[in-house]
């Protein structure tokens, strides 16, 4: 099976978004867990979490991603802000069981000068700190295109997160095409050696969502500017092949890419669909 949805808004609630990714032929979607500036999150509805479990299920829905608000930097040299982060997140994982067994995703940070090892020993102290053995959600650490200090530009810092994670079952990666074509991995030219690095540092087992994205830069530009499908540097069949690949199978796609409204997600999932 294969699961193609967009980024939706969560402004008007589950049920709202289960509607809107049915109308555009998606069978799943992703949606921020609350304003992305990082603010205060509604409160959950019951009735509307009970209807849009309905309707996933009976459209056959494969997991769906939560985004984390990207302003959060677990790894700031700021306590307050670190601080914010581990609220958040905490706050975002109890809302999550409400929508049980999907996942989480989350730019893991960035340094800010204070060293990738120092930023990746921040960020799993933190996840450490948060994740629960009784929680049924993923947490997935997004592969970052390695603008500024980002860490998460390299297989080997997202392994080296993992390593430190003592929850091995409830962590993995979201792999964003966009960004890990940024950060200098050819999936172009070479998707099968790209799949292999990633299998033999960090293990295609905790590979378990993907962002669907084409870049408006070439390989290794570390910018993260995401273009339509066919319209950037990674093309459409590049981006057919990683959504076709066997060893990708059954991972939620979720498109990101600019567009004006919901329609131009449809095309592009229909699109897709009919290149696969
Ligand atoms: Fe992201
Ligand atoms: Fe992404
Ligand atoms: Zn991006």
């Amino acid at each position: 099976m294969i699961y193609l949805g967009c980024h939706l808004t969560s402004s008007k609630g589950y049920e709202h978004m289960a509607k809107e990714a049915i109308s555009i032929k998606a069978n799943t979607l992703q949606f921020f867990t609350r304003n992305p500036r990082g603010g205060k999150a509604k409160a959950i509805d019951e009735t509307d979490v009970a209807q849009y479990l309905k309707l996933a299920e009976a459209n056959n829905f494969g997991k769906i991603v939560a985004h984390a608000p990207y302003t959060l930097n677990p790894c700031s040299k700021d306590a307050k802000t670190r601080e914010f982060a581990h609220m958040v997140m905490t706050d975002d994982l109890a809302r999550m069981e409400y929508v049980p067994g999907n996942y989480y995703n989350f730019h893991p940070g960035s340094h800010v000068g204070q060293g990738t090892l120092a930023g990746i020993e921040m960020i799993a102290e933190m996840l450490n700190d948060i994740m629960k053995p009784e929680q049924s959600t993923v947490v997935l650490l997004e592969t970052m295109a390695g603008k500024g200090s980002e860490v998460g530009g390299r297989f080997e810092e997202l392994k080296a997160i993992i390593d430190r994670i003592k929850l091995k079952d409830k962590i993995g990666v979201c792999l964003d095409t966009c960004h890990v074509h940024d950060a200098g991995y050819d999936i172009v030219n070479n998707l099968e050696g790209v799949l292999g690095e990633f299998d033999s540092v960090i293990g295609l087992e905790y590979l378990k969502a993907l962002h669907i994205n084409d870049s408006k830069n070439p390989c290794e530009a570390h910018k993260d500017r995401h273009a339509k499908i066919g319209e950037g540097f990674i093309g459409t069949e590049a981006i057919v092949r990683v959504i076709s690949h066997p060893r990708l199978k059954g991972l939620p796609c979720i498109l990101e890419t600019p567009q004006e409204n919901l329609s131009g997600y449809g095309e592009e999932i229909k699109m897709l669909r009919e290149m696969i």
